[in-house]
């Protein structure tokens, strides 16, 4: 059996780090601003946490797997973070591409 630790998850949750854009003309997602008193933007039941590229600071808590792929999150640090294809692309979630253009 496994009972190995895997580096990837700790207890149930799964954090990953959001793709931070080069150009803010890349920003096509429905834009998801930072929140000026330190809060975190989202918070949700789900079990994955996005955050920043940037600096590292927690956009969204608790996303439930598959939401927000098309999203732009703006972060204090000036960066702006999409998620990355290896999360979207990851076995752990499900595909649904049924609303790509
Ligand atoms: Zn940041």
């Amino acid at each position: 059996m496994n009972d190995g630790r895997s580096p990837r998850r700790l207890g149930a949750r799964l954090r990953i780090a959001l793709e931070v854009l080069e150009d803010a003309s890349e920003a096509t997602g429905f834009l998801i601003p930072h929140r000026t008193d330190g809060s975190v933007p989202y918070r949700g039941p789900g079990e994955v946490d996005y955050a920043c590229g940037g600096c590292g600071y927690l956009l969204a808590i608790g996303v439930p797997p598959g939401q927000f792929q098309r999203f732009v999150f703006s972060c204090g640090c000036g960066a702006l973070n999409r998620v990355p294809w290896s999360a979207r692309a990851s076995s752990a979630w499900m595909a649904d591409s049924s609303s790509a253009p």
